[in-house]
């Protein structure tokens, strides 16, 4: 029978959420909105020695600045609630005791210093411990003590943990959506904690718990939790529930080598790794943010998008709405996606192309009023269409742009040097030109100035270098009559006469 859908995206909030969370949470949002289901978030902190303040809010913040945020969550449609595990401790020792009732788990009294001599006692011999069903009839256990001995160790206060009695003998064939059948031989597997000494669950259990009773249909997550598969699969046996589907994301490798993407990779070669800035509480390290770096939004999902999930066509650009179209688990690889922070920037271009030119003249704006300019927002805005094309990130557009608001301080060197002497007086006949120029229209400036040129004879280069170096102090910038026609007359012809002056 097929259930509705509802994906979850779990992360532990042990720290800024990495970028490879942050795709895993974008393909849940992405399945459960193809498919008209619900994809919500869980906090899984449990683990209460890994808790870092601020982590939740910096998740959720995230996922809000990314534009999918979750439907429900903690404070937002607590249809499942509470949506966070530390607030449903009361809710697992329950479910432990019931599998210690049906046989699929067991109290075990081992002491931490026992496991570790045993531990070392094996790596001395070359061999991992693992307590499993090869040793578990020797260890100190339920299984080992009889039941009078069991519940007089508990009455009398003794610390435990519950282990899971992983069955013998068996080859799991399970399915995951995106690498077909997986097997498991149980053998292999230990007798992992589902309960532990300080009353909480471990993840294992509470994770399991957790997706039982908030319906959950499929579980996607990250390579890293393949592992786990088998267990939780025999999780979902052992208390007699029907399983979610499993899907493991591929890993996100680093930009050259081998290996998982990590924070150093980013350190080094000077991107983020985190969807925000992120300063750590303790040490008060800041860690760089792709928002904070200037990416829009739209850029980081499609470049997210598309590490280990292709639509089998050429298109590169998808909005937020087309990927939930096209989006298919069936197109997700296997193999791991490499990392490509030069490929990142491209995607900021192209959507920064797409940005709304008044919204990025209002950001503009801010720096000017930083710098004393006072400037009607048409104007910047007009400042914006016209150097836009060459900004991959807002931060760049005041570089570009300075010289529709100031005028030069200093003269591009190499360029000066082409100043030649008869350059001054073609310059004082030009200004000439200009003031009897009553239209000051890119076009009718253009015109003017370039039937000026043919008539006379005059080389483009002889007026145009000379007079770009004039107004923009060196050689760049957008079509030269746009610049004349923002800054006006009476600023062009000023700056012609000061460059006249400096330039001799
Ligand atoms: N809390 C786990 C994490 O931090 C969740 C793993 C899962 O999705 O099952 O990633």
């Amino acid at each position: 029978m097929s259930r509705p859908i509802r994906v979850r995206f779990a992360p532990s909030p042990t720290g800024p959420l990495h970028i490879g969370g942050v795709r895993t949470a974008l393909f849940n949002y992405l399945f459960a909105k193809k498919h008209g289901g619900v994809f919500y978030l869980r906090v899984e902190d449990t683990d209460q020695n890994r808790f870092v303040p601020g982590a939740e809010a910096y998740i959720l913040e995230a996922l809000e600045w990314l534009g999918i945020a979750p439907d429900e969550t903690v404070g937002k449609n607590e249809k499942f609630g509470p949506y966070r595990q530390s607030e449903r401790k009361h809710l697992y020792k329950e479910y432990a005791d019931q599998l210690i009732q049906s046989g699929w788990a067991y109290y075990a009294f081992d002491s931490a210093e026992d496991l570790d001599q045993l531990r070392k006692n094996e790596e001395e011999q070359g061999k991992t411990f693992i307590y499993n069903h090869g040793n578990r009839e020797q260890l100190d256990n339920s299984l080992t003590n009889s039941a009078e001995k069991t519940a007089q160790r508990i009455a009398n206060g003794e610390e435990y943990v519950i282990r899971f009695k992983t069955p013998v003998n068996e080859i799991l064939h399970l399915n995951d959506m995106i690498r077909g059948e997986v097997k498991f031989d149980t053998n292999l597997l230990d007798d992992k904690v589902l309960f532990k000494g300080d009353g909480m669950p471990t993840y294992h259990l509470a994770n399991i718990v957790d997706d039982h009773l908030m319906e959950t249909s499929h579980v996607i997550r990250g390579e890293e939790w393949l592992p786990s598969m088998p267990l939780h699969v025999l999780l979902y046996r052992a208390f007699n529930w029907e399983a979610p589907e499993f899907a493991h994301l591929p890993l996100i490798l680093k930009p050259v080598g081998n290996g998982k993407l990590s924070k150093r990779d980013g350190d080094k070669l000077g991107f983020p790794v985190f969807p925000l800035e992120w300063k750590d509480p303790s040490s008060g390290e800041i860690s760089s943010g792709y928002r904070e770096k200037g990416f829009l939004p739209e850029a980081v999902i499609n470049f997210l998008a598309l590490l280990g999930w292709s639509s089998g066509t050429d298109q590169e650009l998808f909005t937020l709405d087309e990927l939930v179209n096209s989006f298919d688990l069936g197109r997700v690889h296997k193999a791991g996606a490499k990392f490509d922070p030069e490929k990142n920037k491209w995607f900021n271009h192209q959507y920064f192309q797409r940005a709304d030119d008044t919204k990025l003249a209002h950001q503009l704006s801010h720096v000017l009023v930083e710098k004393g300019i006072n400037k009607p927002i048409e104007f910047v805005t007009e400042v914006v269409r016209l150097v836009k094309e060459r900004a991959t990130f807002a931060s760049e557009l005041w570089d570009l742009s300075e010289f529709f608001f100031l005028a030069p301080t200093s003269y591009d060197e190499k360029a000066a040097k082409n100043w030649k002497p008869e350059t001054a007086e073609l310059m004082e006949k030009l200004i000439g030109i200009l003031e009897n120029t009553l239209d000051f229209s890119t076009e009718n400036v253009e015109n003017t100035v370039k039937t000026w040129m043919t008539e006379n004879e005059i080389g483009m280069g002889k007026i145009m270098q000379p007079l770009r170096l004039s107004l923009v102090g060196s050689l760049k910038g957008p079509h030269l009559f746009d610049i004349i026609s923002m800054i006006g007359k009476e600023e062009t012809i000023t700056r012609i006469r000061k460059a006249i002056a400096s330039l001799k």
